[in-house]
């Protein structure tokens, strides 16, 4: 299984390609903007270029770009969901114009309207994607939440149900699950058993060829708390032995993995690394 951390690309997209391999990566993630931000600046021929030619040099794959948080693409507010969608067509044809695998975003929320409303909602923002002509070089994967307040996504049957109704429409996309995300939202792991069921959940839900990423992250929160709060591989409230029973599943070992860890000090990347690296394939 390719893996790999979330990278900055401060001095340059370029640049994230030199600290992924700095830290022996096979794959990355990054930004491809000011995440916080709705502002959208293009990236140049030549920028784009400069990426694609090292990343090749680097042999990285995949290689995907996360959405900015402000995006909500089921945002019962028309002008919050134009400009949503707006800056997530800009975002994806970033990723495509700098040869990036894959797109990650979150679902956003519906405020107090529901998930059905949310389903129409973010289908018809895809629908115009598709229409767009985008998604076809860089696949969309939705990322699974945490389940806090009105955040919609926590639930891998409602993302089952956004794929498999863009699908209908000619836009293949696919789930990128985030431990932490998962765990807070209800998904065990850390017990007994536990990820054999949620390889089974992912299967019946959304089907195991559809898994395009993981971001495998520990959890300071408890299970079922909502809470989002990322920890070092092993620290957190998952555990050591959950990851360890999840990477030497068999339907999981050839998935790709990103961590989004925190980054207090230098050593934590390669720290983090080491650690995923030490318990695939061991005992
Ligand atoms: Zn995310
Ligand atoms: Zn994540």
């Amino acid at each position: 299984m390719p893996i790999g951390v979330h990278t900055s690309i401060a001095g340059g997209l370029y640049k994230s390609v030199e600290r992924a391999e700095a830290l022996g990566c096979d794959a990355m993630q990054i930004f491809s903007r000011n995440p916080r931000a709705w502002e959208f600046k293009p990236v140049t021929q030549a920028e784009a270029a400069l990426f694609k030619a090292r990343r090749e040099e680097a042999g990285l794959w995949p290689v995907a770009v996360h959405t900015t948080y402000l995006i909500n693409l089921c945002a019962p507010d028309e002008a919050i969901f134009d400009k949503s969608l707006f800056l997530f067509k800009k975002e994806l044809s970033t990723a495509e114009q700098i040869g990036a695998d894959y797109i990650v975003t979150h679902l956003g929320s519906p405020q107090d309207m529901g998930t059905e409303f949310a389903l129409l909602r973010i289908l018809s923002a895809f629908k115009d994607v598709e229409a767009a002509g985008l998604g076809k070089k860089t696949q969309v994967l939705l990322e699974n939440t945490s389940g806090a307040g009105y955040g919609f996504g926590s639930d891998l049957a409602d993302i089952g149900r956004i794929i498999s109704g863009a699908r209908k429409f000619g836009l293949d996309t696919g789930l990128c699950f985030d431990t932490c995300h998962g765990f807070a939202a209800g998904y065990g792991m850390a017990e007994p058993g536990d990820i054999e069921t949620l390889v089974s959940t992912i299967d019946k839900e959304i089907g195991l060829k559809r898994l395009r990423l993981i971001h495998l992250n520990d959890s300071k929160g408890a299970f079922n708390s909502g809470l989002d709060r990322h920890e070092h591989i092993g620290k957190g409230r998952i555990g050591l032995e959950a990851f360890r029973a999840l990477l030497n599943h068999p339907k999981i070992k050839p998935v790709p993995l990103i961590l989004e860890t925190p980054k207090k000090t230098e050593a934590d990347d390669p720290w983090n690394l080491n650690t995923v690296k030490d318990i695939r394939g061991g005992r």
